[in-house]
């Protein structure tokens, strides 16, 4: 099997990538060539201090090698600090295959993906990301038992889906932060702007109507707004337009950046509480907030049920433990908020504080 490894420093030579890694708290950056099934990936783990690195596999296309490594390693430690806040016994890590623009032989590439996961004997833990699905997780796992979401795990009887388990934390995460800015311990007759109800939105849309709350939605998707006008009386709005309405309380369910320059001087709620990844165009994104008095649920540790749901099923944790951990996510959003508020700093800095701490 003509499979080539390439070390770090050759591959990215025009980068610094020792000083770098080194900069970022890294421990180990690795990278599979394999011409005959076309695989060029790489995984980066970031910290096992905690225990295996778990994190997605990303299949999507890169204009670079260097802007794939940035991505692995970006996510790698996202997946890290996220773990650590709250309290799993997993480090972080992430695979990228870079998509070819044709694909010659699906399962043969994931089967030499799964090939990659298993040299690195367990330290690295992979799972579904952007691009990959259930069936890749299916063949990479033929070949290694390091493999956190396939179709089935035997687990709870569920699919594979995390969605479910993200909504669950990202309510969980919603009620602690109106606990600590609204001085509410329910969400009766409060007012919620979700952007986006696909698989996580939709379910947590749900649990804020059962919970008593009015809803405002917004999505390209117009049948999963009319869903829930349907189901729940929710008002639909543009989406352009859902982060002015006048709320208590904007969830991104959607996409990432959507709290930026040009977005947040118009956000009318008090509380930002939703399951995007990356909401904030930019850190500094999070004092603008700071600054207008909008109380930030930082994303990381709000949508964590995706990664508690993963390590649930590779751990093979009982449902009371999964439970556990889906609470650790209302206690660190109500320690961050406490926190930041004493210390007078914005939550995403102080998010990142509480996992790096943790991480020691
Ligand atoms: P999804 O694709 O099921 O839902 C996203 C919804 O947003 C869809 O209904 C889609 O139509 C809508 N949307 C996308 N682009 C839009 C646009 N330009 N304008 C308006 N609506 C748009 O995804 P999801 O699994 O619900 O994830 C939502 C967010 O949460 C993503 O940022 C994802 O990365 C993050 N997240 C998800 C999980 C999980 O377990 N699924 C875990 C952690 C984080």
């Amino acid at each position: 099997m003509a499979t080539l490894e390439l070390d770090a420093a050759t591959a990215v030579a025009s980068l610094d990538i020792f000083d770098h890694l080194r900069d970022e708290g890294f421990g180990e950056l690795h990278f599979r060539v394999d011409p005959i099934s076309g695989l060029n990936a790489i995984i980066a783990i970031h910290s096992t201090k905690r225990g295996p690195a778990l994190g997605g596999c990303r299949f999507v296309h890169y204009d670079s090698s260097q802007a794939a490594i940035t991505d692995a390693m970006r996510l790698a430690k996202g997946m890290s600090y996220k773990a650590a806040v709250c309290g799993l016994p997993l480090g972080g890590g992430k695979a990228v295959i870079l998509k070819p623009a044709k694909i010659a032989d699906r399962p043969a590439l994931f089967r030499a993906f799964g090939r990659f996961v298993q040299d690195l004997g367990g330290r690295y833990i992979t799972a579904l990301d952007s691009g990959t699905q259930l069936t890749d997780m299916d063949i990479a796992a033929e070949v290694t038992p390091y493999v956190a979401s396939k179709t089935h795990m035997g687990q709870n009887n569920d699919d594979g889906d995390p969605a479910p388990y993200t909504a669950k934390g990202t309510f969980r995460g919603l009620e602690a932060i109106v606990k600590h800015s609204l001085k509410r311990s329910d969400l009766k007759g409060l007012r919620v702007a979700i952007q986006g109800v696909g698989a996580v939105g939709y379910p947590l849309a749900k649990a804020l109507h059962e919970a008593g709350a009015s809803l405002w939605v917004a999505d390209v998707n117009t049948e999963a707004t009319a869903r829930c006008e349907k189901e729940f009386g929710a008002k639909v709005v543009d989406f352009h337009e859902i982060h002015r309405v006048d709320c208590d309380i904007l969830s991104p369910c959607a996409l990432g950046a959507t709290l930026n320059d040009h977005t947040i001087p118009e956000i009318q709620a008090k509380v930002i509480a939703g399951c995007a990844n990356n909401q904030l165009a930019e850190d500094r994104h999070g004092q603008m907030l700071k600054d207008l008095k909008i109380a930030y649920a930082p994303d990381f540790v709000i949508n964590a049920g995706g990664l508690i749901h993963a390590a649930t099923q590779y751990l093979h944790h009982s449902d009371a433990k999964a439970a556990q951990h889906i609470e650790n996510i209302y206690d660190a959003i109500y320690t961050i908020c406490e926190r930041a508020e004493r210390l007078n700093q914005p939550t995403n800095i102080i998010a990142n504080q509480l996992a790096e701490e943790r991480l020691k």
